[in-house]
């Protein structure tokens, strides 16, 4: 470089020094060899919590702690079988929480991953999208606005291209960019014009850039240690829970002192007491709770990225339960934004256009005829536009086997299609080209005839492009947009082949016209050119779009997404409002609406411009009824988002734009585009969808609803079992029986009972009315809806029925020799027994006769083995001094089941009764300020 910077190079001499082509880039062997050489563009990360450190916090829990205290004294004292065997349960207790935590752990480290941004390059003369990871020195890298940069490059060629570099410089107005060479060698890097930076953030424009180093040695590397890497922060959930486990540590432990007070006074040994109060501890703090919720947060994640909707913030999985409106936007989220031009208008003629997809095969018929595109200068000079104001590419592609397959199960010929036209960059745009194609005029003839000398992109606010084409003759500008806005740029009009003026009526021509195509459900683009005189300046979008004459009307089809229909049915029977927010016209907007049965009785169509007229009161108070917001900018979406919180709804709003983000942002679940959405927006967003489709988002939801479920599922579980424990002990202590359970079988209770099925319960199926009912609100305790008397009352019930059995076993056993141990081990599998029936009722919301029994395969496994682990200790001889059993006779299962039966049964057998008097009843839901029925919703 001959001492010189990036920033001073002519482009010649930056591609020379890199190695690189600005056209074709480095061919795919060169970026691979490179990549082994330079290693991957990636920051260093800090390393997690290493698995040997977890696994040692396993035993830091204070309890454990002073049993594994007690544990020892007893061994020293002798009771050398019982010490050893305690140590062995703690051991395992503690392999499997390390076990669940590690798994927690490495699931949201995969989930990260996921995440991981991509580049868009030129490499071997082709554009194609790589992981940032891989991107090399000499990559020709293409940038658009919402991007993020991907390394640090020196910049080629900008169009109207602004960079927030705050993140490195602290400057917040973002730069203006232009690749023109600076000569100053020491200049900071705010002023470095010329030069994108890794990390920082396109919003405006689009460039061109030349990789000139990566990972560490870029600047952001050079600060890498002083960045945060982003935690992954508990939920609220796991937040509370924290908070409970502390209130269940403190409780448990009085309860233990009063047991063993109580045990003492009723003249048990002192030290027997003693161990048996440090178990019951143990068994009851819920020290499994929070890495259980984190798996069962962590498995629904992944079961939604099969549903193809990656959470980002794992909070964001809890509050997508809680969803009341999904405000969604349509080109190409209800709809399959696979666009075909079907209509043109051009002066007060109408022209259909036959053929479908991106096959640039159909004819042009006026009034049911053929015409011939050739002599037609009019309809020409719309598709030269088109073809010329225009980035996408159309290309045809040899399709693979997998394909082929597919096209010949549709009954296509697949001989003779082996290869399908595909189109690269906006599908908008694509159809245009293929508009152009098929009649004749071809995106390369023009680019031989007609040089590109600048592009004023399009963005969501002025809702059109323009180029500045220079050719034979002069200078064009073509341009394209929203016609309604863009025939506001016109003072002149093609019409019956002459340029006239464009006065009001011809005007209100195009507008109805516009209307009727709109109505049809077409995206209705406008096009117009002018000619640049000689001596006229052209720099800006302004200066380029003004005194336009308009061309003529595009129609394209872009037909809803099949599975919308039923997803939007179903968010209606969830009580959850859907929303379309669209850049689009209200007419076209409303008619797909329709379509899609997203307009219900009484809803309304709002456009950008009334809600611009509207102050933020108003909006509110129409909020609720509105179901299309077309036309709208993306600061109105930040406005939508807020008058819908204001009303008290959680709001899931999706977005693409870079300018969406701050709606994205603000909502309480804001949803990014996977394939189209800009860098910017992911980033904003808690959920991106991988398929840019509205029915995951649905399908999202209802995994939230499922995940918050489950957590409620398995906390009633273990909270009930716990109380079921401490009450045996505590009821007997206090009736002055001797202890009906001793300390070694209450730690194998503990870890027959806690870890597998509760675990299982976590991966529980939803049950089928998931998506039947309101969104539960946003702030309801875990205990609502009777959890918490659940809780209590089967835990009571199971010590009860535990200590009946007892006292029965007991009783039956007066005067034999091993009477106490007979029925301390009925009551040890009456315990276990209860637990594993009640956990099957865990599993409905009503009773155990509301669920399938076997449906939950990994809880029928759990609950096996652990049935297996208890009849081990009963009959394996060794182990009978060791868990101080006897085994069971016929007589004494039957005793045992009942009593363990009873607590699930009972109940299930209650609630049945009640839910069959609520059903004659008769139940609604309400939503959106309506009270409706959900078999009327439709
Ligand atoms: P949604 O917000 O639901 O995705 P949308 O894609 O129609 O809807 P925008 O992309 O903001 O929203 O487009 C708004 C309008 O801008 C369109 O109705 C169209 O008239 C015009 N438009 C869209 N794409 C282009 C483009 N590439 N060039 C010029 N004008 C465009």
């Amino acid at each position: 470089m001959e001492g010189k910077a990036w920033h001073q190079l002519g482009e010649e001499q930056l591609l020379e020094t890199l190695g690189s082509d600005g056209r074709i880039g480095l061919t795919h062997e060169e970026a691979a060899k490179r990549l082994q050489e330079q290693g991957p563009n990636e920051l260093a990360e800090k390393d997690g919590e290493s698995p040997l450190k977890l696994l040692l916090n396993q035993f830091k829990d204070f309890m454990v702690l002073v049993l594994l205290g007690a544990t020892v004294i007893s061994g020293l004292l002798g009771e050398m079988l019982d010490a050893l065997t305690i140590v062995a349960i703690i051991l395992i207790n503690g392999i499997l929480g390390f076990y669940q935590e590690y798994r927690a752990e490495r699931s949201l480290r995969a989930l990260k991953e996921l995440s991981a941004p991509s580049a868009k390059v030129i490499r071997g003369g082709e554009y194609t999208q790589v992981p940032a990871r891989d991107l090399v020195a000499g990559d020709v890298v293409l940038l658009e606005s919402g991007d993020r940069v991907p390394a640090d490059l020196r910049l080629i060629v900008c169009n109207e291209c602004s960079i927030d570099e705050s993140a490195l410089t602290g400057e917040s107005v973002p730069s203006t960019k232009e690749a023109k060479p600076i000569a100053s060698s020491e200049i900071p890097l705010g002023d470095r014009k010329n030069c994108g930076y890794l990390g920082t953030m396109v919003t405006r424009g689009t460039a061109k850039g030349i990789v000139t180093v990566t990972g560490m040695q870029t600047e952001m590397g050079k600060i890498a240690d002083l960045i945060q890497q982003t935690e992954v922060a508990d939920t609220p959930l796991q937040h509370r829970l924290e908070q409970l486990g502390k209130i269940l540590i403190v409780v448990s432990i009085i309860l233990t002192v009063v047991v063993v007070l109580a045990g003492i006074l009723h003249g048990q040994p002192i030290y027997e007491m003693f161990l048996a109060g440090v178990s019951l501890a143990v068994a009851a703090i819920p020290e499994g709770l929070p890495a259980i919720v984190t798996i069962a947060l962590a498995l629904g994640v992944q079961r939604m990225i099969k549903r193809r909707a990656i959470v980002r913030k794992l909070p964001s999985v809890e509050t997508l339960g809680c969803a009341s409106v999904i405000c969604s936007d349509k080109t190409g989220t209800l709809t399959q934004n696979k666009m075909t031009v079907t209509q043109l208008w051009l002066g007060g003629r109408t022209i259909e256009v036959t053929g479908e997809g991106y096959e640039p095969v159909g004819m042009l018929k006026e009034d049911g005829k053929g015409i011939d595109p050739k002599g037609d200068t009019t309809l020409r000079r719309l598709t030269q536009i088109a073809a010329l104001c225009n980035n996408a590419e159309l290309a045809q592609q040899e399709i693979n086997e997998e394909a082929k397959k597919r096209k010949a199960g549709k009954g296509e010929n697949a001989q003779a299609d082996s290869s399908e036209w595909k189109i690269k960059g906006d599908p908008t745009e694509g159809a245009l080209l293929v508009l152009a194609t098929k009649t004749g005029t071809s995106k390369s003839t023009l680019h031989n005839l007609y040089t590109r000398e600048k592009e004023f992109p399009f963005d969501a606010e002025r809702k059109r492009m323009s180029v500045l084409v220079s050719h034979q003759g002069g200078r064009m500008v073509c341009a394209k947009g929203a016609p309604d806005l863009l025939i506001g740029q016109c003072t002149y009009v093609l019409w019956g082949g002459q340029v006239v003026p464009f006065t009001p009526t011809l005007k209100s021509k195009v507008m109805s016209a516009n209307e009727s195509m709109a109505k049809n459900s077409l995206r209705v683009l406008g096009m117009a050119y002018r000619d640049v005189k000689s001596h006229e300046t052209c720099d800006n979008g302004a200066q380029a779009e003004n005194g336009l004459i308009f061309v003529g009307l595009t129609g394209m089809m872009d037909p809803p997404r099949k599975e919308v229909k039923e997803a939007i049915y179903k968010c209606r029977q969830a009580g959850i409002k859907t929303v379309m927010i669209t850049g689009d016209h209200g007419t076209t907007a409303e008619a797909i609406a329709q379509a899609l049965g997203i307009m219900v009785r009484g809803s309304r169509v709002v456009t950008g411009s009334e809600l611009s007229g509207m102050s933020d009161e108003q909006l509110e108070k129409i909020a609720d009824d509105v179901q299309v917001y077309a036309r709208v900018s993306p600061e109105h979406k930040l406005r939508i988002v807020q008058a819908l919180q204001r009303r008290g709804h959680v709001v899931a709003m999706t977005g693409d734009g870079v300018n969406d983000a701050p709606a994205v942002k603000a909502a309480d679940i804001g949803i990014a585009m996977g394939i189209t959405g800009t860098d910017v927006t992911k980033e904003a967003s808690a959920l991106v969808l991988s398929d840019d489709n509205f029915s995951s988002i649905v399908a999202a939801v209802e995994e939230g609803r499922g995940i918050y479920e489950n957590i409620r599922k398995f906390i009633r579980y273990l909270l009930a079992s716990n109380v079921g424990e401490i009450m045996t002990m505590f009821l007997a202590m206090m009736a002055g029986f001797p202890l009906p359970l001793v300390p070694i079988q209450i730690l194998w209770v503990n870890l027959v009972t806690d870890g597998l099925p509760a675990m299982a319960l976590g991966v529980d199926q939803a049950e089928s009315d998931l998506m039947q009912h309101k969104p539960r609100p946003a702030k309801e305790n875990i205990f609502a809806r009777r959890l918490g008397w659940k809780i209590i009352s089967r835990g009571i019930l199971i010590g009860i029925c535990t200590l009946g059995a007892f006292i029965l076993a007991l009783k039956a056993g007066e005067g034999q020799s091993q009477q106490l141990v007979h029925a301390q081990t009925v009551a040890f599998a009456t315990l276990v027994m209860a637990q594993l029936i009640h956990v099957f009722d865990c599993r409905s919301s009503r009773s155990i006769f509301h669920r399938r029994l076997l449906e939950n395969k990994f809880l029928v496994l759990a609950v096996l083995s652990s049935l297996l682990l208890m009849i081990a200790v009963l009959y394996i001889e060794p182990l009978q001094p060791v868990f101080k059993t006897v085994p069971l006779d016929f007589r004494d299962w039957a005793l045992v089941i009942v009593a363990a039966g009873i607590p699930t049964f009972a109940m299930g057998f209650g609630s049945v009764l009640g839910s069959s008097k609520r059903r004659r009843k008769g139940s609604k839901i309400t939503y959106g300020g309506n009270t409706a029925s959900p078999r009327l919703a439709r």
